[in-house]
């Protein structure tokens, strides 16, 4: 442990496609960023499997594999990527100082938060166990492994409407699996996926158990109004019942929004905290993709270092 405060010009919170996209811009520009990589190293792709729409890799890639290319990437040009979990931020003055692991604080001059989101899942076991194998909180990323297919999703928000949509368009049948007699999504989402013939809503329905050893093979429902139970059978089970940004660490000291997405100037990655840039799904719940996140840092690393240049000017 060092006593000496460590001073660094960027430091970049979270090691998704956004953070390490960040510090490959933000090395290549000689900024030296140190970036810590949270609880999850690699972010969310790296509990996906097969990625296939990002774009440069015509046969696909597995998500941790990708996510390693990210990392070899930004070490390449010398950013330090450190196994660290941030504790807390102190951003009343300048340099910002952030503190890792709850014992090592940084001087930053400027900070990028990339600490993304997660899906919220139902928290059944073989939901856990099937991960990978047909269970999936992403449509938009693993709804082309079951073209032609029966799916099931769970959820009632836009998320789950806009992303059964999708799937009926590649799938043979999708079930969607509403846990009241209404739901929450907007009326026009709402209208969108009950005139969809390939869409079977299964009102007051819970999911008692994802079935299926290897890899996902049906569902068992209960009704919470009629009390029965029903078996359906499927080969993907998508969860969409929202995501959780990981910004909590945050609260109180950057602004938000109700649900927790940090704001961020409009056509750009500045928050309303001066010398702090955010960038990926902490700060975007709409688009989510790897491709966008890694879009935004580059915008975040650039946003940073033309702000250390003006600063230097001044
Ligand atoms: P929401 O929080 O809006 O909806 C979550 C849904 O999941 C609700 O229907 C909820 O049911 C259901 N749910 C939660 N927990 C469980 C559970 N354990 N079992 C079964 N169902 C459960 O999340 P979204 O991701 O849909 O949307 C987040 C935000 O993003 C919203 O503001 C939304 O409007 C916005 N958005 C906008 C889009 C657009 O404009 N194109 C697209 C996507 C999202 P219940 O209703 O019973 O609580």
């Amino acid at each position: 442990m060092t006593s000496e405060r460590e001073k660094v010009k960027v430091l970049i919170i979270g090691s998704g496609p956004a953070g390490y996209t960040a510090a490959i811009y933000a090395s290549r520009a000689g900024l030296n960023p140190v970036l810590y990589t949270g609880p999850q190293p690699g972010g969310q792709l790296t509990i996906t499997t097969e990625v296939e729409n990002y774009p440069g890799y015509p046969n696909g890639i597995q998500g941790p594999e990708m996510m390693e290319d990210f990392r070899k990437q930004a070490e390449r040009f010398g950013t330090q990527v450190r196994y660290g979990l941030v504790t807390a931020v102190d951003f009343s003055s300048h340099p910002h100082l952030v503190t890792v692991d709850d014992q090592h604080t940084i001087e930053a001059e400027t900070v990028i938060i990339s600490t993304g989101a997660s899906a919220k899942w139902l928290g059944l076991e073989s939901e856990t166990r099937l991960n990978g194998r047909g269970v999936s909180a992403c449509a938009v990323c693993d709804g082309f492994f079951f073209r032609g297919q029966d799916v099931a999703i769970v959820g009632a928000g836009d998320t789950a409407c806009e992303e059964a949509s999708y799937l009926a368009n590649i799938c043979n049948k999708v079930y969607m699996i509403v846990r009241r007699d209404e739901m929450r999504a907007s009326q026009i989402m709402q209208k969108r996926v009950m005139s969809n013939p390939k869409i079977e809503i299964l009102w007051n329905s819970e999911t008692e158990e994802i079935l299926g050893d290897e890899e996902v093979t049906g569902a068992r429902l209960y009704n919470n109004v009629t009390h029965e139970t029903k078996e359906i059978k499927v080969s993907g089970f998508f969860v969409a019942i929202g995501h959780q940004p990981n910004t909590d660490i945050f609260k109180g000291i950057i602004d938000m929004d109700e649900n927790g997405y940090i704001k961020t100037v409009p056509g750009s990655t500045r928050t309303n905290v001066e010398g702090v840039f955010v960038c990926g799904d902490a700060q975007d719940h709409v688009y989510r993709q790897a491709v966008t996140a890694a879009g935004t840092g580059c915008m975040a690393a650039l946003d940073a270092e033309r702000y250390m240049a003006a600063k230097e000017m001044a």
